[in-house]
């Protein structure tokens, strides 16, 4: 299952529990200064996201999207 991650830079208040958390260790703490003026995480490894929902749960900012892909099945498998 692929996913993708993103942060709103606009919102995160750099608290890194997204980083402390993440079962896959998907974040890391980063140099970048978001808009407010926190260091805004990195989404470093979104290929290892096992699309647990933690993070959209836990930020405080609700900062965090979780953008689930799941593959269609064809018809006939289904069958
Ligand atoms: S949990 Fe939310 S507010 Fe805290 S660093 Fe991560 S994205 Fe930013
Ligand atoms: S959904 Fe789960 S695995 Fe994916 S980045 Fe968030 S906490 Fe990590």
């Amino acid at each position: 299952m692929a996913s993708e991650v993103h942060i709103n830079d606009a919102l995160c208040k750099g608290c890194d529990i997204c980083v402390e958390f993440c079962p896959k260790e998907v974040f890391e703490v980063s140099g970048e200064v978001g808009p407010r003026g926190y260091f805004v995480p990195l989404v470093a490894r979104p290929k290892d996201c096992s699309a647990c929902m933690l993070c959209e749960h836990l930020c405080p900012e609700l900062a965090i999207t979780v953008i689930v892909q799941k593959k269609r099945k064809k018809a006939a498998e289904k069958a």
